[in-house]
């Protein structure tokens, strides 16, 4: 099986030479990554400039590495194009979560996303970062676990892992669509100068079966995600109501 491995942090993050390391044991592996951090881009893609795929010095335990001058979806666009045929691709561990609304801002997730669309397995993984590194070593066997379980089932889907910093197990999860966490929040430059973040900020606890939930009570989260967007509820009501002629 070829697995790209990629992210949003960039080629140098310890987080893709974590996720690289596990995916190693469940076959070939290559990194295509982004040659600089490039979170909150979400599903960006570069459409304006040539890309360039250079050879990373690094070397993740002897794995190939390229460094792609774009957005994490240009990577898994560019990475799969060039080593065909890719089986799987996997995106992370993101140095914070990806949880709830904030899916929507993902450069991490928009990696596995760009992966479905073409037709691959796409799995995105993502931790909490304080003021620490996350520890690695101790989510490692959390993410083989959840690789095992994902690969088992051989269809093609998408889905959204995210890791608590000292898991206590794994659950299946929804995404918690009830509260945003994107917040401006203002500040005063050096200068002296006004000036703003718009920033994701913690939430009150979430409800029961969603990730924020299962991540914030100590379990892995692990959200099944679906690409088609259409709001059937909605649909079917105005197509009963207002049939278009
Ligand atoms: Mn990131």
């Amino acid at each position: 099986m070829r697995i790209l491995v990629t992210n949003d942090d960039g080629i140098y993050s310890p987080g893709i030479a974590s996720l690289a390391k596990v995916a190693r044991r469940f076959g070939e592996v290559r990194v295509v990554a982004p040659d600089v951090e490039q979170s909150s881009m979400g599903h960006a893609i570069t459409a304006s400039r040539p890309l360039s795929y250079k050879k990373s010095p690094i070397t993740f335990e002897s794995i190939d590495a390229y460094r792609v001058n774009g957005t994490p979806a240009d990577c898994v666009a560019l990475g799969t194009h060039l080593w065909a045929k890719t089986d799987l691709v996997l995106s992370g561990i993101n140095m914070g979560p990806n949880l709830g609304n904030s899916m929507w801002h993902s450069g991490t997730l928009a990696a596995a996303k760009q992966a479905v669309l073409l037709g691959i397995k796409g799995i995105a993984f993502s931790t909490f970062a304080g003021k620490t590194e996350p520890d690695f070593e101790t989510l490692e066997p959390y993410v083989e676990k959840a690789l095992a379980l994902l690969l088992e089932n051989s269809k093609l889907s998408l889905y959204n892992v995210n890791l608590p910093p000292n898991p206590i197990g794994m659950q299946w999860t929804r995404q918690s669509v009830r509260l945003y966490d994107g917040k401006v929040v203002p500040g005063i430059d050096p200068m002296g100068r006004k000036h703003y973040w718009f920033t994701v900020i913690p939430l009150e606890p979430a409800e029961e079966g969603t990730d924020r939930w299962a991540t914030e009570h100590g379990y892995v989260s692990i959200t099944p995600l679906r690409l088609d967007l259409t709001n059937e509820e909605e649909l079917t009501k105005v197509s009963s109501q207002q049939p278009v002629s």
